[in-house]
């Protein structure tokens, strides 16, 4: 089966009980065993089982596993629980190496929570190949990629990174929460991990918090993190698996949209005099262009723009936006705008010109004439 139908079909089977098409939604905390003390249905307690995060996790490994084969899920209450199983499933002195630019989230767990519980850190541009090859020690458990990354949209070689780091045994996950399985399949280029968000494309209504992590079957780590799901109990709540359940099998339509309007508007803000700089991976001018055509099959709905001037020209712009709403977050069938130096405080790199548009399903031409009114703010002033 392809992609699409997948995603549709995927353990899909209506419910026994009542023939319905979609699947309830099963809330009991405990399920009740036969005299001789079996459990006839697999379920024992919520924590380590419940039938919307099983067929949730089937659906996710499903999509990620792509022409490699058999792999399995494990679903978080969070993206950030499902990045801390996979850092918690490492040992006191491990050395972990991460993007320069890895999601601001990720950096803050990884400096305030796992650093001191002895985790070594390295933070490198994943981007620059020989950077990463130096900063690669024999300690190094685990090498973390993210690309696209946010909010420069920067891109990595996904194999390249994948050599560098199984030559000296360091796992490799990648965070494909912007890209999707929709358009990049990191075990078909080595990865060993997959980690996501679901808050974001996979549930796509901006209504649902969760995460995931995605392995081959087999993977000795994903038994560790199928351990800690259990022990430690961040697991989705049913409600929750059902929500990204439904958002999932909309997914490949979904990011054939989010794509062809981000290139629309990547393309708009390109050729506007008050713009500055434009960051799309569709774009043949961005640095990362030539890998993200080859491990990438849909370019994303995110993108980033520099204004002309500073901080005060980009929160006009957002400030005059009508159509795209001034939020953060991403991945949602409406249009987000956000002045990403704000949301990330005093310590942030990202250049005080930036906005970054998660780019909706709403038609493109009602973007461009909502981004165009917006920067007409700034010869308003
Ligand atoms: C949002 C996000 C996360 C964190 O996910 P939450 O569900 O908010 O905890 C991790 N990585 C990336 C790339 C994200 O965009």
């Amino acid at each position: 089966m392809r992609f699409e139908t997948q995603a549709i079909h995927a353990d899909h089977v209506s419910d026994p009980a009542t023939g319905a098409v979609t699947p309830p939604i099963q809330l009991s905390t405990t399920f009740e065993r036969e005299p001789d003390g079996s459990y006839p249905h697999g379920y024992v307690y919520i924590r380590t089982e419940n039938p919307n995060r099983i067929a949730l996790e089937r659906l996710l490994a499903t999509l990620e596993s792509g022409a490699e084969g058999a792999a399995e899920a494990a679903a978080f209450a969070s993206g950030s629980a499902a990045s801390a199983a996979v850092f918690q499933s490492l040992a006191p002195g491990d050395h972990v190496l991460a993007p320069s630019d890895v999601y601001h989230g990720t950096a803050r767990q990884l400096r305030s929570v796992f650093a001191p519980w002895g985790l070594e850190l390295d933070f490198v541009d994943m981007s620059d190949l020989s950077a990463v090859e130096a900063a690669l020690r024999p300690t190094t458990r685990l090498l973390w990629v993210e690309t696209p990354s946010n909010p420069l949209l920067k891109i990595s070689d996904i194999a390249a990174l994948c050599a560098l780091a199984h030559r000296v045994g360091a796992t490799v996950a990648c965070d494909n929460t912007w890209a999707t399985p929709a358009a990049q399949r990191p075990f078909e280029l080595g990865a060993d991990l997959v980690v996501h968000s679901t808050t974001k494309y996979l549930g796509g209504h901006s209504d649902t918090l969760g995460g995931v992590v995605i392995a081959r079957a087999g993977d000795q780590r994903f038994t560790r993190i199928r351990e800690i799901q259990g022990t430690l109990g961040a697991v989705l709540a049913p409600f929750d698996c059902w929500l990204t359940l439904r958002g999932a099998r909309t997914l490949a339509y979904r990011m054939r949209g989010h794509t062809e309007h981000a290139q629309t508007v990547a393309a708009f803000l390109a050729a506007h005099p008050a713009v500055a700089a434009v960051h799309y991976p569709g774009l043949p001018s961005h640095p990362g262009h030539a890998v993200a055509r080859r491990q990438m099959s849909l370019f994303g709905g995110m993108l980033s723009l520099q204004v002309q001037g500073g901080a005060r020209e980009a929160l006009a712009v957002a400030g005059a936006a009508r159509v795209f709403t001034r939020a953060t977050s991403l991945g949602g069938v409406e249009s987000l705008i956000e002045h990403r130096a704000s949301v990330e405080g005093p310590d942030s790199h990202t250049p005080q010109n930036l906005l970054r548009l998660s780019v909706g399903l709403e038609h493109p031409d009602d973007l461009i004439a909502d981004l165009d009114q917006a920067l007409a703010a700034l010869s308003r002033d």
